[in-house]
């Protein structure tokens, strides 16, 4: 699948810089621990007016829209960034049963290994076409952007009102 870039109530914003890497296919990434290469998608949750999470799990991404009119009554997302814990509750179990926390990393899709976004610097910054205007990776799970890895992907999965509990 394919990420819909939405500009909800206003122009798009310019792009240029790091913002190409939004428009063109998949980058190749590395685990460090198994050295397999697997692809992944930068996204910039700016752009996306998005929030999101990793599953604890399987480092599966998870991105709430702000525009969402599934988001439960009385849940404050704070979009542009990764999840607060307010939120977890309010999120479906992964398809693999585990959660959608703020403190969750991507993972190797092979040994299932936690990403470092320190060393993940290496090849989002060679694959990102703003780097050499200065641009630079944010360095941690948290920040503005976040990735998808082999297109593993969610949107929107928030619980059923009847289904929060506590
Ligand atoms: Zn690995
Ligand atoms: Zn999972």
């Amino acid at each position: 699948m394919r990420l819909v870039q939405l500009f909800p109530g206003g122009s798009a914003p310019a792009f240029g810089g790091y913002g190409e890497s939004m428009s063109k296919s998949d980058d190749i990434g590395q685990c460090y621990s198994c050295n397999a290469r697997f692809s992944y998608f930068l996204v910039h949750n700016g752009f996306n007016d998005s929030a999101y999470a990793y599953c604890d799990t399987c480092g599966m991404t998870s991105l709430l829209s702000g525009w969402s009119k599934k988001i439960p009554e009385g849940v404050e997302l704070r979009i542009h960034q990764v999840i607060s814990e307010a939120v977890e509750p309010f999120l479906q179990k992964c398809f693999c049963g585990g959660s959608f926390k703020k403190g969750a990393s991507p993972r190797c899709p092979r040994c299932s290994s936690v990403l470092s976004a320190v060393e993940a610097t290496k090849y989002i910054e060679a694959n990102a076409p703003g780097a050499r205007m200065g641009w630079r990776w944010q360095q941690d799970w948290q920040g503005v952007y976040c990735i998808t890895v082999e297109g593993r992907v969610i949107s929107d999965n928030w619980k059923e009102e009847k289904e929060v509990v506590g």
